[in-house]
């Protein structure tokens, strides 16, 4: 086992947007949750299917995300790697294990902060969104945007200089949000990483019922092109690299979590909703927390489904992944010549060719599962 998520599906309140697997609570039923998961893991490494496991040193990448995993109490998430600790064999983490914590900024505090470091969190991926306080409310986000400045300095006072700013971009324009204004304020703080994630309208959310009564604007593509580029355009000014779709990053700081997702790497999950994928097969929990729970706490797998990837679906999924990424897709895996739409896209600027692979520029990126769709017509077995 290298790559390990655990979901932590517990939230304050739900954000305007999400339709996440989420459990709002406001008493967070910390001790349960350690519990079950750990009861999870002890599951799965003792499955007869899978190799023994008795050490780290496999383990590169721990995953705590959400929910909002930051609304545990930080003695659990201690109490959690511990015990992950103990499950491995292991005294302490190794320093290259990146341990990654999703937080909100209203979480944390120089206690939390100095808790989390101490357990081994050496990455935190803050959900920002935005630096604009009309926004942030519209959005149902639950600080406001001095929290945010607050939140890197405590998190680089406790040690945690790992960090990761999320950012929403594409509001509607009634909200008058100022994109680049935005952008500024995220690169002032200076973060190692930014993910940035255009609004979407997921069914049954706040958003889609504001929508359907007029209270909202639908989506804008021409808004989120415009804005997508001109994050491209500032986040290489200051020196970071777009290397994926939606993340961008300082030298050597790449998420090495996601980058394993990225190129289908194995990884197990644990919690409801998180899947697990060991090269072959995809398998995801129950979403609901409450029976996960109860599945876990009464010896039945908490899986809800499990599907082994056809030839087919494996060749969508290798081609979609490598294009989403800055490593781009082998030209080998390509018939030749290259089918006439992947040349209008290299002549329309929209892609090109980088040692030998197929590599999307930031408008091929808006442009993505058209790319896709193209080439998954026309691609030879490698
Ligand atoms: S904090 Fe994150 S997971 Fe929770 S409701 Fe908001 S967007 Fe969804």
């Amino acid at each position: 086992m290298q790559h390990l998520y655990l979901h932590v599906p517990f939230c304050t309140r739900r954000c305007s947007y999400c339709d996440f697997s989420i459990a709002v609570r406001k008493r967070i039923p910390a001790r349960e949750y350690v519990d079950a998961v750990l009861q999870e893991l002890r599951r799965v490494l003792t499955d007869p299917g899978r190799p023994p496991a008795d050490s780290d040193h496999g383990l590169e990448t721990i995953y705590l995300g959400g929910g909002t995993p930051s609304r545990l109490p930080g003695e659990a998430i201690a109490s959690l790697l511990t015990s992950l600790r103990e499950v491995f064999s292991v005294t302490s983490f190794r320093d290259e294990l990146e341990v990654t914590l999703e937080a909100n900024p209203e979480d944390v505090t120089r206690d939390a902060a100095t808790t989390w470091r101490r357990a081994g969190i050496n990455r935190v991926s803050l959900g920002a969104q935005s630096f604009d306080d009309r926004a942030l409310q519209w959005m149902h986000r639950s600080h406001d945007a001095a929290r945010i400045g607050a939140a890197v300095r405590t998190l680089r006072a406790a040690g945690i200089d790992n960090i990761s700013l999320d950012l929403i971009f594409a509001l509607p324009a009634e909200l008058a949000r100022d994109w680049g204004r935005d952008l500024e304020r995220a690169l002032a703080l200076l973060p190692a990483h930014l993910s940035l994630y255009g609004l979407t309208v997921e069914e049954r959310t706040p958003l889609a019922r504001w929508i359907s009564r007029g209270a909202a604007s639908p989506p804008d593509d021409e808004r989120y092109a415009e804005e997508y580029l001109l994050a491209h355009s500032r986040l290489a000014a200051c020196g970071y690299e777009f290397y994926e779709v939606s993340n961008a990053a300082r030298q050597g700081c790449r998420s090495r979590h996601n980058s394993a997702y990225w190129s289908g790497r194995p990884y197990a999950g644990l919690g409801p909703a998180a899947h697990s994928f060991d090269g072959a097969a995809r398998r995801w929990n129950l979403p609901a927390w409450e029976a996960y729970r109860r599945a876990v706490a009464a010896g039945r797998s908490p899986v809800a489904f499990q599907e082994t990837l056809s030839d087919e679906q494996r060749e969508l999924e290798r081609v979609y992944l490598a294009l989403r990424t800055d490593a781009g897709l082998p030209l080998a895996s390509l018939s030749r010549p290259l089918p006439s739409a992947t040349v209008r896209w290299l002549e329309r600027g929209w892609a090109e060719v980088r040692d030998e692979r197929l590599v999307c520029r930031p408008e091929g990126w808006l442009r993505l599962d058209a790319l896709v769709r193209d080439l998954t017509d026309r691609l030879t077995t490698s």
